[in-house]
């Protein structure tokens, strides 16, 4: 806490970055009642009419400041105007760190390379049954400091802040401090940003920085990174798909290990693969600690919908399938995606990337003896294709709508097509959502 009592009025807080968490930080320190300052590298539309202080390329005016406020969006070691701001020891905080000054009600933060936004929306869905306003904010398209302006604006009581965090996020927290922390998993991502894996797994610890005995951390023992972090702490939480913790499971019905009793079967959710596993168990656990009742929260992970673009079946024929994964942007979340089908799959892999890449992870996906083809697409294609080529049957269609119809042609009708692609999107679309709808409307174009 920077400031007593979180007192900011009159304060001079510059916000860099005018994107979601922006514009989330701008409206907490105005209604704080701080001067602000909203300072971006180009345009944008300003949603605070002419309120707000702008500008639309940093300045030396944002030196006159007593506080930044920095979005996850900006790396801290590339951009000039933060190395001018810490020379003048100004303190820069993320916006989580400065919303979560403003909040007494418990968080709940969810990190990991993969399955942060199906975790907290799964818990969205279950905290409901015992908390009047869940408050699903942070990596989710809506921003931590906007929920608490709607909680403290609206007084509103009995509620819990459930937070999407990404490692841009935690870069720069000092005090925030969860209630419960939950860490799924730690593969490689966003290097390009980190520099390297141990800087990036350093990142998503410091979510637990600031734990103290009354806090909590469930974590992910099948990822030995975490495992050897967390082993034995107290009050840390392993949760597992191969060993038993407080639950256990035979990889299709899960288990409460103090009454042996059965908790859910797998098949009876709409969630497909080993990771969704592992993805409710973390819910369970965290359930556990925050005593939701057992019976409402089985109901709704029956009745939990999987997102879009995450494992989304978007064709069914009998036992012929065509999966939509295009959220999966790094590897890890490929090799998860191949797990999940016993039967033949085609896998179509690819998209952007301008990091070099890991000749052994990409070589590890053809130990998978379930992939019948692959299908390389896009700008990262053909270095993909050339590497596998030595190892597996795989063939290069750089051009993303040929490539997802000799998918459909190698399928023969009969073998599961996975889009999962391991790449990010940027090569041919603006984000994966747009990638993902593209590949809807080629298969609903094709079979109807
Ligand atoms: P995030 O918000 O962390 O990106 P998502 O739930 O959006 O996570 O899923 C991203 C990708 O990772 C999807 O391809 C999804 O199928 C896959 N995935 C989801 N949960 C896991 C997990 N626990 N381990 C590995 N991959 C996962």
């Amino acid at each position: 806490m920077i400031y007593q009592n979180n007192n900011i009025k009159n304060k001079k807080i510059t916000i860099l970055g005018a994107g979601i968490s922006g514009f989330g930080a701008t409206k907490l320190a105005n209604y704080k009642k701080a001067k602000v300052f909203l300072s971006n590298n180009k345009k944008f539309n300003n949603p605070f009419n002419n309120k707000i202080e702008k500008e639309f390329s940093h300045s030396e005016k944002c030196k006159d400041s007593d506080l930044v406020i920095l979005s996850p969006g900006i790396d801290p070691q590339k951009n000039k105007i933060i190395k001018i701001l810490s020379n003048l020891n100004i303190p820069i905080i993320s916006e989580i760190e400065f919303a979560s000054w403003f909040t007494n009600s418990p968080i709940i933060a969810i990190t990991g390379s993969n399955g942060k936004s199906t975790v907290v929306k799964m818990l969205h869905e279950i905290l409901q049954k015992k908390y009047t306003n869940v408050l699903l904010g942070g990596n989710i398209g809506i921003s931590f400091s906007s929920n608490v302006v709607d909680e403290l604006k609206n007084e509103l009581v009995n509620s819990i802040h459930l937070l999407e965090v990404s490692s841009f996020q935690l870069e720069n927290i000092k005090t925030f401090k969860p209630f419960i922390s939950c860490i799924l998993n730690v593969t490689k991502d966003h290097l390009d940003r980190h520099g390297d894996f141990n800087n990036y797994l350093n990142q998503k610890l410091k979510i637990t920085k600031n734990h103290d005995s009354n806090s909590f951390v469930v974590y992910n023992e099948d990822d030995n990174n975490l495992k050897s972090v967390f082993k034995e702490k107290i009050n840390s939480i392993p949760f597992s798909i191969q060993k038993k913790n407080r639950f256990f499971t035979n990889k299709k019905t899960i288990f409460h290990s103090k009454t042996n009793k059965k908790i859910i079967d797998q098949n009876k959710t709409n969630l497909l693969g080993e990771h969704n596993l592992s993805n409710i168990l973390a819910c369970l656990n965290i359930s556990e600690i925050l005593n939701i009742n057992k019976k409402q929260l089985v109901s709704s992970l029956i009745n939990f919908k999987p997102l879009k673009h995450r494992m989304e079946v978007v064709y069914k024929k009998n036992s012929f399938l065509i999966i939509n994964d295009s959220k999966s942007t790094n590897l890890d979340s490929t090799n998860s995606a191949v797990k999940s089908f016993k039967n033949e799959i085609i896998l179509l892999i690819g998209g952007y990337s301008k990091d070099k890449l890991d000749i052994d992870e990409i070589i590890n996906i053809t130990k998978y003896k379930n992939i019948s083809k692959i299908i390389c697409f896009g700008q990262i294609g053909k270095q993909i294709y050339e590497i596998l080529n030595k190892k597996t049957k795989s063939i290069l269609i750089q051009n993303f709508d040929e490539a997802i119809l000799k998918s459909i042609e190698f399928s023969l009708n009969k073998k599961t097509i996975v889009f999962s692609p391991g790449f990010k999107s940027f090569d041919e679309f603006k984000n994966f959502e747009q990638r993902g709808e593209h590949f809807k409307k080629i298969i609903k174009n094709y079979f109807t």
